[in-house]
């Protein structure tokens, strides 16, 4: 699986930077992972091929692009886009975003090819078809209902937390998966905002630590995600010094191959 964290920032120069305000990930050009900066950073490719939507939870950073995606596709889908999330998702999006105050019910709407949004629920720990993608969410710990997902395709497993604090049912599951090829899991905060992260339930690197010993999988490559940009710096020599070998940033922009 191609797999690729979308930018949200721009440095100096113009150019995308590290910063990650917003969380957007694509998987081989075809299918997201949130949509916080689908509608600005997807490349044409992606404009051109994404149309199904899979989100973890309805947090701001996490569909701000949404509404502009499918706004800027308006006119020319051929299908429609589709949103793959929980009945609670579904719900807020239809009640906070697409209520005709904040931005059109482009549920509601079709342009000349036919409808242009639809919803299909996703239920935790029962796998989805989603294009050539095999699916399961998993419910984490965050402040709002939130799920992680298990990814799969032809023999490579990813797994992603999406915005969580300590869990321990979810470790179960990842635990029980036969080669896993990568787990990608936040870390929001630095150590010295232990109060916000526990508030606003994410991780600091001493607390991501604590919960990577309990994921058993003994070789597979592990990546943070989520590092809150005003802490950045930070928040990595942080993690850096927690000695977890397989440990890596996830880069913004780059297109890894899982
Ligand atoms: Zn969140």
């Amino acid at each position: 699986m191609k797999f690729q964290l979308l930018p949200s920032t721009f440095d100096d120069t113009g150019c995308s930077s590290q910063r990650q305000h917003l969380t957007s990930f694509v998987i081989d050009d075809s299918v997201a992972i949130d949509a916080g900066s689908l509608a600005f950073a997807a490349s044409d490719l992606q404009r051109r091929q994404v149309r199904d939507i899979i989100l973890t939870h309805a947090h701001l950073d996490h569909v701000a692009g949404l509404p502009l995606f499918v706004d800027d596709l308006f006119s020319e889908l051929r299908e429609p886009i589709c949103i793959h999330a929980s009945e609670h998702v579904i719900e807020v999006l239809e009640r906070d975003i697409f209520n005709w105050s904040v931005y059109p019910r482009f549920s509601e709407l079709s342009n000349s090819f036919g409808r242009v949004l639809e919803y299909r629920p996703l239920v935790a720990n029962v796998e989805s078809r989603i294009r050539h993608l095999t699916v399961r969410p998993i419910e984490v710990n965050h402040k709002v209902p939130s799920t992680g997902f298990v990814i799969s395709h032809e023999g490579s497993t990813v797994v992603l937390t999406g915005d969580t604090a300590e869990m321990d049912t979810f470790w179960n599951e990842v635990n029980s998966i036969d080669n896993l090829s990568t787990l990608l899991v936040e870390c929001a905060f630095p150590d010295e905002l232990e109060e916000l992260a526990l508030s606003s339930f994410h991780m600091t690197p001493r607390r991501l630590s604590r919960e990577l010993e309990k994921f058993r999988a003994s070789e597979c490559p592990v990546y943070a995600i989520n590092i809150k940009p005003r802490f950045r710096e930070r928040t990595i020599e942080q993690l850096s010094e927690i000695g977890y070998e397989r440990l890596e940033i996830l880069k913004v922009g780059r297109v890894y191959d899982f």
